[in-house]
């Protein structure tokens, strides 16, 4: 699953490409992709500029001259910049024309990614948006107390409440475990038991992490952004996510699952 990083790659790499480009016609593939009704989706984004693109979390929100369409990327989600015409493939399941004779592709083989249009007023007032979390790389200033009281609420394991966007939005499977490792936290301590001192620590360390992870363009475990020729390389800085040893006791890293995704981490050092 693509992470912060990864879709704010794909953000700044697309907004090199398609602003002020006017889209002139949309081909809808698989009709469940689009949340809307089709034919309503169409009409409000066909013959309007993408003017921006901004990134909440995960979703990336493409405002036009009026209004906005928002895209999740969820499993395996990718976009292609080409010609008309220079790539088919069964997994295309949205394509958007301009008026330059490029398209924009939507290709996703598992099917899970999802487009919704939305009118300027609705953008951030409504679901999806209005229920993500706190991005702690647009916002400057974090309130820790906040966080702190909304983790402390939850009795699941503090990994599954990093997991879940509404409360910080944006770390995933990968960056999870680099955080938890970096903050000296054990994945399955429960988020009740969490101090306010570790809170901070977390919340530091994401913006650490996500903020090291977008310089180098993501990691690329599996490539999210090689349809638009970028290849993550962030994975070189990776501490536990994948590896075997611990870089500061080198004792061996434990492997298990935490809600079926697979979780590294050291038991000497996060506690
Ligand atoms: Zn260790």
């Amino acid at each position: 699953m693509p992470e912060l990083p990864e879709v704010e790659t794909v953000r700044r790499v697309l907004s090199n490409n398609i602003l002020n480009l006017k889209i002139i016609d949309i081909d809808v593939r698989y009709p469940n992709i689009i949340e809307d009704d089709i034919d309503y989706f169409k009409n409000n984004i066909i013959n309007k500029r993408i003017k921006s693109i901004d990134r909440l979390g995960k979703f990336l929100i493409f405002n036009l001259d009026d209004g906005a369409f928002i895209s999740h990327l969820r499993m395996e989600g990718k976009y292609y910049y080409l010609e008309k015409g220079s790539i088919d493939n069964k997994h295309i399941h949205v394509v958007f024309h301009f008026d330059n004779g490029y398209s924009l592709y939507y290709q996703d083989v598992r099917k899970f990614g999802r487009m919704i249009y939305k009118n300027s007023d609705e953008i951030y007032e409504t679901k999806p948006l209005k229920d993500v979390g706190i991005d702690p790389i647009l916002n400057k200033k974090i309130d820790y107390r906040n966080i702190y009281d909304k983790i402390v609420l939850r009795s699941v394991s503090i990994k599954t409440t990093l997991l879940d966007q509404s409360i910080i939005c944006g770390l995933g499977n990968i960056y999870v475990d680099e955080v938890l490792f970096l903050s000296k936290i054990n994945p399955h301590r429960l988020s009740h038991d969490i101090k306010y001192d570790e809170v901070v620590n977390i919340v530091d360390n994401t913006v650490k992490v996500l903020s090291k992870a977008i310089e180098y363009k993501g990691t690329t475990i599996k490539s999210y952004t090689s349809s638009l020729n970028v290849y993550g390389e962030y994975q070189q800085f990776l501490n536990v996510h994948t590896k075997t040893i611990c870089p500061v006791c080198h004792s061996p890293l434990l492997k298990d699952k935490i809600n079926g995704r697979s979780t590294y981490y050291c038991k000497n050092c996060e506690v």
